[in-house]
């Protein structure tokens, strides 16, 4: 499994992640980043790798488990 990270007081509201992933992020009422699923199965990993990439501030990254 893959657990899914980030830090809101750095995600700046862009919604590349949601873009890339919207079955695992999303983004609340304040424009900071929601994980729906804090861990994704590795047949997910080039999404999520995906979402992490086009993040300009860095704000999520992933962990393996
Ligand atoms: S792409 Fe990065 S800055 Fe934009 S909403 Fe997602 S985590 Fe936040």
């Amino acid at each position: 499994m893959i657990k899914i990270r980030k830090d809101i007081e750095t995600c700046e509201g862009y919604a590349n992640c949601v873009v890339a992933a919207s079955d695992v992020y999303d983004l609340d009422d304040d424009g900071k980043v929601v994980i729906l699923r804090p861990t994704v199965d590795e047949s997910e990993r080039d999404k999520v790798d995906e979402a992490v990439r086009s993040c300009p501030t860095a704000a999520i990254w992933l962990e393996d488990d």
